[in-house]
């Protein structure tokens, strides 16, 4: 197929569903960045040409909208809006997480969900894509008005899911607390005791390691990239952004394996602690959040060897290694261009999609490894996996079990991303890889499974 043949064929796609999904940005970002690696690859194969694979991934199989209405503790009644979007079956039950956010719209749940399909797809697990939420902000509620908002927002949402339908976890604004109210409705409505949601308490069906997953899963993705270059962890200089779930598991493994954590951030500024964020600092950012407060400047408060930068991001201090861990598009070319500018080696993406298209394009043409966050964050969810197998079996497993199986899954995830991505001057594109890997298989079973 000539170049401007596949050239113009991209062209096409992106401009259909650009039309079709007018006001989406985040959602037309993540195609974008999908058509650009896979469509060529569509081209070689005979088997998928004509097949509508991408089109029809890229359409949602179903989208629920649906009032969330709830009272406060004053009294009074609040209106929120909730969504499940369930983008793929073909390979197993939708999986992905809820996000309680002020920012939760249509397009940031599809972009999340159709990333869900692919990440989910690299794990090697049964489990389709999905995403859901609400625009509901936890931020200053309290204990009861949580646990009153998940309740109202069960109740809608426990009619289109279930441990073979659709199973939920948690994602920005949803953590152990959330899932454990979200699951008492569940089962008070539906009777049932089921595996129907992830993340669950150690107590009710959760999984040793799920809390961790993410993060330590990124960081085991991280050494596997520089073990390609016949480097490791030890004695790396690494700048975090974020301080929820994901950050603090990426702090805890890096410093386990001797790297040296220098920056973590907040909505406010982030911090800067020459001595490293290590011990009781770890502690403290587990508290940090439980707190439900989101001021970084609080942790230099705390720890005099931290200095606070208000209203900037950690991508301007020199580092060898970056992880950006709090959410879309906080990571834009500018700081692509200072992280390069400053020797950085390896960014490992541990939010979902952190880079804008731009700083990818920067990272990729400066053959930085770079690695998207389908590929190197699927740790949170492949755990979430493992604890659908754990419910399903009735068993739990040991930490030391499903950490090992944890570490088989990147390592597996890698390769996989190594095997589609390598270029013919030996650099791996590893956004290319995680792209093709993901879409091989759920287009695989979408063909053999007809146009449904
Ligand atoms: N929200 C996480 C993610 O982005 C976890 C989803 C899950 O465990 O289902 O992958």
């Amino acid at each position: 197929m000539e170049q401007y043949n596949v050239e113009q064929t991209i062209q096409d796609f992106v401009a259909k569903i650009e039309a079709r999904n007018p006001n989406e940005p985040e959602f037309l970002q993540a195609v974008k960045e999908v058509a650009v690696t896979v469509i060529p690859f569509i081209l070689s194969k005979k088997e998928y040409n004509g097949m509508k694979l991408l089109e029809r991934m890229a359409e949602p199989e179903r989208v629920i909208i649906f009032r969330v209405p709830w009272v406060d503790d004053k009294g009074e009644i609040q209106v929120n809006r909730g969504f499940r979007i369930q983008m793929n079956s073909a390979i197993g039950p939708y999986k992905g997480g809820l996000r309680f956010h002020p920012t939760v719209n249509l397009s940031v749940l599809k972009f999340l969900a159709f990333e869900q399909v692919f990440k989910n797809s690299l794990t090697t697990l049964p489990m389709g894509g999905g995403k859901g939420g609400a625009d509901f902000d936890p931020n200053g509620k309290s204990d009861m008005e949580i646990m009153r908002f998940c309740q109202a927002f069960m109740t809608e949402l426990c009619k289109h899911i279930g441990p073979e339908t659709d199973v939920p976890a948690g994602d920005i604004g949803v953590g152990a607390r959330e899932i454990g109210y979200l699951f008492g409705q569940y089962k008070k409505i539906r009777n049932e005791f089921t595996g129907v949601l992830t993340g669950k308490g150690l107590a009710y069906g959760g999984s040793l390691i799920r809390p961790e997953a993410t993060g330590f899963g990124v960081v085991y993705f991280a050494e596997q990239m520089l073990k390609t270059i016949g480097q490791d962890l030890k004695g790396k200089v690494a700048t975090v952004s974020g301080f929820g779930n994901v950050a603090w598991g990426v702090v805890k493994k890096l410093d386990q394996l001797g790297a040296k954590v220098v920056t973590i951030s907040g909505p406010d500024g982030y911090i800067y602690d020459k001595d490293g964020i290590s011990g009781e600092k770890i502690d403290y950012l587990l508290e940090f959040r439980a707190s439900g407060n989101n001021r970084a400047e609080d942790y230099a408060k705390k720890f005099p060897s931290a200095e606070f930068h208000a209203g900037k991001r950690p991508w301007e201090v020199k580092c060898d290694i970056a992880f950006p861990c709090a959410t879309q598009n906080e990571l834009h070319l500018e700081d692509a261009k200072k992280l390069v500018d400053n020797g950085v080696i390896c960014v490992t993406e541990a939010a979902n999609m952190p880079s804008t298209l731009d700083a990818i394009n920067h990272f990729l043409s400066n053959k930085i490894l770079f690695s998207p966050g389908k590929a190197s964050n699927a740790g949170g969810v492949a755990t979430s996996g493992l604890e659908m197998t754990q419910n399903s079996i009735r068993l739990n497993w040991s930490s030391e079990e499903v950490d090992a199986k944890l570490k088989e899954i990147m390592v597996g995830i890698h390769k996989a991303c190594r095997d589609y991505g390598k270029e013919e001057d030996g650099y791996v594109n590893y956004v290319k890889g995680a792209n093709i890997a993901g879409f091989v298989k759920v287009a695989e079973a979408m063909l053999a499974q007809g146009v449904v």
